[in-house]
């Protein structure tokens, strides 16, 4: 959908984000309100909060060291959650959430090999610390497995999600991305490293790629 195009109430992306900037101007930080705009936004646009119907009642801009502010807003029985209202406008779809779930279902993989690998496999001389993707690194195989997730898988990912939680997310299981990722890690060159030589093989690659 092109920017110019209606999005929320007859308002154009752009509008959408003025007009939310413009409400939470009037508003110091810890001050509460309430604004039908933002809880329409959030219930209609929210990720997570769209499929599960969920309206957050008032709101308020938290105290964030630095700059700028966390935004929260009021659930019944829940309490106060920071919620993206940007994410409604420009949803994500490269949530580090998702490569986090991907790299917890390879970890059993990455515990076995260590075990098996108890010295440094490069420098041979000290006890190894991490397992290192030599061949295809993680992030490559990440990449491919979230370009396999359709609209349709995001929403069911989303849908699972405990959003309330701080426990790690686990994506169901016949998801796209999780199956192609294990599919993938059968085939991978692993190499268990202590942490000088984990961050001289980062370095290596790091060059290669730049000649
Ligand atoms: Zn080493």
């Amino acid at each position: 959908m092109g920017r110019s195009q209606p999005y929320f109430k007859g308002q154009t992306k752009t509008q959408v984000e003025k007009e939310v900037q413009g409400i939470l101007e009037l508003y110091q930080v810890a001050e509460e309100f309430s604004s039908e705009y933002l809880s329409d936004l959030i219930t209609e646009k929210h990720y997570y909060c769209s499929q599960h119907r969920i309206r957050p009642t008032s709101f308020r801009k938290e105290f964030k060291p630095g700059s700028g502010y966390y935004f929260a807003g009021y659930f019944q029985d829940k309490g106060w959650h920071q919620v993206s209202w940007k994410q409604c406008i420009y949803p994500r779809r490269d949530e580090d959430w998702i490569v986090t779930a991907l790299r917890d279902a390879v970890r059993p993989d990455i515990v076995i090999y260590k075990q098996a690998h108890l010295i440094c496999e490069r420098c041979g001389q000290i006890p190894s610390e991490d397992v290192d993707h030599v061949e295809p690194e993680f992030d490559v195989i990440a990449k491919s497995a979230l370009k396999l997730m359709t609209e349709d898988d995001w929403r069911a990912a989303i849908f699972e999600m405990d959003w309330w939680s701080d426990e790690p997310f686990v994506l169901p299981e016949n998801n796209p991305a999780l199956q192609y990722t294990l599919e993938s890690h059968k085939n991978v060159t692993l190499q268990a490293v202590c942490k000088d030589c984990h961050s001289a093989n980062a370095r290596e690659r790091k060059s290669s790629k730049n000649l």
